[in-house]
């Protein structure tokens, strides 16, 4: 083996693909095949071939076709659920973290209180929506509208924006009750934290962006130049 005892670089990086890799997945990364015969290493290495977030059952067929793994689409679910190399990406969707999606999530609910977490201040669910959609989170808006709703930690503000507890000890609560990182994985936890805090303020400064031209008057031809009185 050329790439070293773990085949993991010191800055988290997959030596052979250079995929960055989270806490969960320091072992060994899977883009050189499964590394023992277990379904969730076959799943996870057929994850490793693939660009981006796909259905437990595309997961089941590549094992088949690539690995001549059968695994039954029922097992498979539980072992990519319970197995936190996986991100959880939408109902029955996963990808790993090199694709965008966060580990230890299991439902939008527990990605609206990771995100809130790292936003720097209270959302709308508009918000909120555009910064799971360039996660690459896939889900009907209604569920998000429901899930943060129904949050037992999330709290709605008069001015319509949802609010989640930050601080070290919110922070704590949260990877106890969210593990986006192992236990005892707190130095993980803040390296997680701040490229997500990027990737937050990157996608709220575009949904800005994108909203301005609409929030211009003159696009409706509503730029009367004063001469016009509503009376
Ligand atoms: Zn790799």
């Amino acid at each position: 083996m050329t790439d070293g005892p773990a085949g993991v670089l010191a800055a988290g990086r997959c030596r052979r693909c250079s995929a960055e890799l989270t806490a969960w997945e320091r072992s060994r990364c899977g883009c050189g095949g499964p590394l023992g015969a277990s379904q969730a290493e076959t799943l996870y290495a057929v994850a490793c071939s693939l660009a981006g977030p796909v259905h437990v059952r595309d997961l089941v067929r590549l094992a088949l076709h690539d690995h001549q793994h059968a695994i039954a689409e029922a097992s498979a679910k539980v072992a990519v659920a319970s197995d936190r190399r996986f991100c959880w990406s939408g109902a029955g969707v996963y990808a790993l973290y090199r694709h965008g999606p966060l580990p230890g999530p299991r439902n939008l609910e527990h990605v609206s209180r990771v995100v809130l977490t790292t936003a720097g201040g209270p959302l709308t669910v508009n918000a909120l929506d555009y910064c799971l959609k360039a996660l690459g989170y896939r889900y009907n808006p209604a569920s998000l509208r429901n899930a943060v709703r129904q949050s037992r930690r999330i709290a709605p503000l008069p001015d319509g924006r949802w609010w989640h507890p930050v601080g070290e000890e919110a922070e704590r609560t949260l990877i106890r009750e969210v593990p986006v990182v192992p236990r005892q994985g707190h130095r993980e936890w803040a390296g997680v934290r701040d490229a997500l805090a990027v990737r937050v303020a990157t996608a709220l400064s575009e949904r800005e962006a994108r909203l301005r031209p609409v929030a211009e008057p003159e696009r409706f031809g509503l730029d009367w130049g004063g001469q016009v009185s509503l009376w």
